[in-house]
């Protein structure tokens, strides 16, 4: 998976560090003095390195936690904060924004995960609840084999039960976490694409089936989940992709039990959106015109209250509407 590790001297005893490359018994080991010097530089290739996946072992410094934005509706569970435990991602979404926000696709693992909790445990002291998004930047539960951050954090989460986490994936890996017992301060939200979309726009991603076995499967064993049909794409056919989409949800009679769903169709920061175009002629998802609206561009406004009435007309034929969220 990984044929090279870069470690930072100074987390190279840590027990996480020991734990991963014991997974990974015939990468090559470089020692570093900073993450940076290796993930930084602006002359690298983003999606070249993607072929030949290196990892980089790291300790976070600073900035554990990020105040998310105060428009998040947490449902009375506290202010909207969101970490990163990891930069980038197994997988390869032509549409993903990480492209445009980082200069390399190797990924980057900060191990002091305990001055993570210190600091959770700090704010949850002076506000009393909050919700934090712990799958950001990253897919967490798809890394879950090599590094268990999400046993770890819902561990965590059951010492605090002021603290509610979510953890966004579009993995199959639930069997991964299925030993745990479900908490109802956790809420596992998995992305759902139609399969078209899978194929050829969500590389390296598990197709639709294996995420909704998954998410089946946590629905049945009492966990909180949450499907999100997010980032919705305006491409040829989109009514009956999506469409059909719903129709392979509910099917399962299981998902009527699920906490909520969510859509949103696809947008992104202006900026990355041109440093990816600079870097890519092969998808046409990143050259739809979309319309800028501030610092985000996205579809325009006629198209999005299409997506918008069309998807919401579909989910509120078999979900109540307190459930569906946009
Ligand atoms: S799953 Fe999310 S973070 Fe990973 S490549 Fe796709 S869009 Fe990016």
């Amino acid at each position: 998976m990984f044929s090279h590790i870069y470690i930072e001297e100074e987390v190279q005893d840590h027990p996480v560090v020991i734990d991963v490359l014991s997974k990974f018994p015939k990468a090559i080991i470089v020692s570093i003095n900073n993450y940076k010097n290796v993930f930084n530089p602006s002359n690298q290739n983003f999606q070249s390195q993607k072929l030949k996946k290196k990892l980089i072992l790291a300790k976070k410094k600073d900035n554990y936690i990020y105040k998310g934005s105060p428009l998040t509706d947490t449902f009375h569970r506290g202010k909207f904060y969101y970490n990163t435990l990891i930069m980038n991602c197994l997988y390869n979404c032509d549409y993903c924004y990480l492209q445009g926000m980082y200069n390399s696709s190797h990924i980057v693992i900060f191990v002091n995960l305990e001055d993570y909790f210190l600091e959770t445990e700090k704010i949850l002291k002076e506000e009393n609840k909050m919700t934090l998004c712990i799958s950001y930047d990253t897919d967490l539960l798809a890394l879950e084999r090599f590094i268990p951050y999400t046993s770890k954090w819902i561990e965590f989460a059951k010492d605090n039960p002021n603290l509610t986490i979510e953890i966004r994936t579009k993995s199959n890996s639930y069997n991964k976490i299925s030993h745990l017992k479900p908490i109802d301060n956790v809420i596992l939200a998995w992305t759902l694409s139609p399969d078209e979309i899978v194929k050829d726009i969500e590389k390296d991603t598990p197709t639709l089936n294996r995420r909704l076995k998954s998410l089946c499967d946590a629905t049945l064993n009492g966990w909180n989940t949450r499907i999100c049909l997010d980032p919705i794409l305006y491409v040829k056919n989109w009514k009956n992709i999506y469409t059909n989409l719903i129709s392979k949800i509910i099917v399962h009679p299981e998902l009527m039990n699920i906490t909520d769903i969510t859509f949103g169709v696809f947008r992104i920061n202006s900026e990355y959106l041109k440093k990816i175009k600079k870097m890519r002629v092969d998808s046409k998802i990143i050259y739809h015109p979309y319309k800028k609206y501030g610092s985000v561009e996205t579809y325009k406004k006629e198209i999005q209250i299409r997506i918008q009435d069309h998807i919401l007309n579909e989910l509120l034929k078999f979900f109540p509407k307190e459930k569906i969220f946009y």
